[in-house]
């Protein structure tokens, strides 16, 4: 089982709009399932399978984590359906 890719799977909080590690050294039907339980999630490939057993712990998926979290906070835009309602309060006669 050399050189199979690995996947870890990222779960977004939709309150906090963070993501945080769900699981790691994932195959690709492992993550796929994983992440059609989540409401929103992202698959990650890994370039190698990560040593600590908890994702929570593991500095790699943190360090990923961080990364899709300010991501997200940067294409809030197209998805925003907030942002719309901020944008109309001049309309007086
Ligand atoms: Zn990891």
């Amino acid at each position: 089982m050399t050189g199979s890719p690995r996947k870890s799977v990222f779960a977004l909080d939709p309150d906090t709009q963070t993501y945080t590690p769900a699981v790691h050294n994932m195959n690709a039907a492992q993550a796929v399932e994983r992440a059609s339980t989540q409401s929103a999630s992202k698959i990650v490939d890994q370039e190698r399978r990560h040593r600590n057993p908890d994702p929570l712990k593991c500095k790699t998926c943190k360090k990923v984590a961080e990364e899709l979290t300010a991501k997200q906070a940067e294409g809030a835009g197209s998805n925003g359906e907030e942002k719309a309602l901020t944008a109309q309060e001049s309309e007086s006669d």
